[in-house]
This record gives structure tokens, C-alpha cells and sequence, in this order.
């Protein structure tokens, strides 16, 4: 399986969706490839992390 370049949803950038990571979606069963590049998906997931620690208190 080659690495394969996929266009960020977010910032449009090109990322790179590697062999390692298709392995690792394919062993979690995720059938779609990534929407987001990886720094997109940090900052995603990070306002995800603040929303629920707002929402706590
Ligand atoms: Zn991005």
C-alpha cells in the first residue's frame, strides 16, 4: 500500500495519508480516509477537548 497525498478539508493543504496509518484505519475498521491533515485534526481536536471541559463547569 504507497502513501497516498490527500487534500486537507480544512486548509486545503496536501497531506500525506501514509502506509502506516491506512494499516492503522484498516485495523480499526474506518473505511473513509482522513478528511484533515494531521495539524487540522490536532486543532480539531483540541477545541473538542475545551468545549467538553466548558461544558463540565
Ligand atoms: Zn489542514
Amino acid at each position: 500500500m504507497p502513501d497516498k497525498n490527500l487534500i486537507c478539508k480544512d486548509c486545503q493543504k496536501e497531506f500525506v495519508f501514509t502506509e502506516g496509518e491506512q494499516e492503522f484505519y484498516k485495523e480499526k475498521g474506518l473505511v473513509n480516509e482522513p478528511q484533515r491533515c494531521p495539524d487540522c485534526r490536532k486543532e480539531r481536536k483540541q477545541q473538542r477537548d475545551r468545549n467538553r471541559f466548558q461544558r463540565r463547569y
